[in-house]
């Protein structure tokens, strides 16, 4: 396969969390290693790769309608379709047994298997016959901790620095399909850090399901996201999911007085009541939580938070989303990611509570969050404008080539008409801030100081 499989031409359809961004990163180095090529354009492919999510219901039903077309497409001609990620490791009995076009399974611990896998389907095909690959199993120790992962942007990077969660929240699948806490040498991040910043990538942003129990021999996460902020080169560091039981004042010094780990925590609250905080398996109670805020902001009133937050947990009462109400009310979150609860196969709260708020009541808590919320972002926003923001240039605005996006330091979307033609990707410029919606502020570039 070292030399057949630069003929085949991989496609890789990436769903739910950054993570998954990461490892489909992963996937395309370890491929690439052995000869596959890739394409965009899923209809020249030989190989179709879904790197899936199992954490969203969205996110699984779009992963099954993919399927679906697939299925049409492998009648035509010879297709070789693999199942990666959290649904191949939570679902397998169910993906083997209800979609048989797929001939690969692999789970986050087993991308190492992948090619092997894909060579000996492919090689079954050519012969008319079927050869299904699965490989699941999980590991305590993969981190793949060699290996250099392909990123694309050339300006902002992600590096997962452990992998796996212990704390099984009980309404969350990843302990099962991500397995236990793993922490990658801190040696060999920093060395791909120093690779990221030689090639001009200006942001990294450490990743992890538990990003903030990072823990290798004697290094915590304070003195890695420190360290990782002192390579030369690099001007931000972000880091994703946190946890907010793993906050210690190291590490909350590190954000609030290294110039350059962004102003900006990800702080999941989930719900605002102590009742449906245990139920959860939280580990934290409104109080606590509401501390940890008022700790953050007295160290640095311009910390940028945002939050995750699920409506209609099992039993959630009326008076108790009227507790997360409240609490999104008080934070007052720069930005908020509000979902509706939705049973996970093989979880904690799948096996001992009854998923009974009815989805017309989920969907009305998640309506009058989301209104609060964006009133609240508005707000926000709004106390920007005349401000002029430090902004890294990412590219083109979604809407219109003719404007640059970028964000601040504190994770806020900037867009801007292109008048200097000496802007480019990578730059850091400023940006005086003259109107906003919710989710982004807009304005006019200035020279730069
Ligand atoms: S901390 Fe909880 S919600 Fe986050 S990945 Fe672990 S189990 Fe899931």
């Amino acid at each position: 396969m070292e030399k057949a499989g630069a003929a085949y031409k991989v496609h890789i359809e990436t769903f739910g969390c950054q993570m998954n961004e990461y490892d489909t990163e992963l996937v395309r180095s370890l491929l690439k290693a052995k000869g596959f090529a890739f394409t965009e354009d899923r209809e020249c492919a030989d190989v179709v790769l879904m790197n899936t999510c199992a954490i969203r219901e969205h996110a699984h039903n779009k992963v099954y309608g993919h399927l679906a077309d697939l299925k049409a497409l492998k009648r035509q001609r010879k297709l070789v379709i693999g199942v990666l990620g959290c649904m191949a490791q939570n679902l397998k009995e169910e993906l083997t047994e209800t979609v048989p076009i797929v001939d690969v399974l692999a789970g986050p611990d087993s991308y190492r298997r992948l090619p092997d896998l894909l060579t000996g389907a492919i090689a079954a095909q050519e012969k008319g016959d079927v050869q299904r690959g699965i490989a699941v199993d999980l590991s305590e120790y993969e981190t793949y901790q060699d290996i250099m992962p392909e990123q694309a942007t050339g300006i902002t990077a992600w590096i997962a620095v452990m992998r796996g969660c212990d704390n099984f929240c009980t309404f969350c699948v990843v302990p099962y399909t991500r397995g236990r806490e793993r922490s990658r040498a801190p040696q060999g991040i920093i060395r791909e850090v120093e690779h990221l910043a030689a090639q001009g990538y200006k942001q990294i942003t450490l990743l992890g399901q538990n990003v903030n129990s990072y823990r290798f021999e004697d290094w915590d996460f304070a003195r890695l996201i420190t360290a990782v902020a002192d390579v030369p080169g690099i001007e931000r560091v972000r880091f994703t999911s946190p946890h907010p039981k793993d906050f210690p004042p190291a590490l909350l010094d590190a954000v609030a007085g290294h110039p350059r780990i962004c102003k900006h925590i990800h702080l999941p609250l989930q719900v605002g009541n102590d009742r449906i905080l245990r139920l959860m398996g939280r580990t934290y109670s409104r109080k606590e939580y509401l501390d940890l805020v008022e700790d953050i902001r007295r160290r640095r009133d311009d910390i940028a938070l945002t939050t995750d937050i699920i409506c209609g947990f099992c039993t959630e009462t009326e008076e108790e989303f009227l507790d997360t109400y409240l609490t999104v009310q008080e934070v007052g979150y720069h930005a908020a990611f509000i979902f509706k609860y939705s049973e996970r196969k093989n979880t904690i709260a799948a096996r001992k509570y009854q998923d009974d708020v009815s989805e017309r009541i989920k969907s009305n808590r998640v309506t009058r969050l989301v209104e609060l919320q964006k009133a609240i972002s508005l707000r926000k926003n709004r106390s920007m404008i005349g401000q002029t923001v430090r902004v890294l240039v990412e590219g083109d605005a979604k809407k219109s080539s003719d404007q640059w996006m970028g964000r601040t330091d504190t994770n806020i979307t900037a867009v801007w008409e292109k008048r200097d033609a000496g802007t480019h990707p990578g730059d850091f410029t400023p940006i005086k801030i003259s109107h906003v919606s919710a989710t982004t502020v807009f304005g006019d570039e200035l020279p730069a100081r």
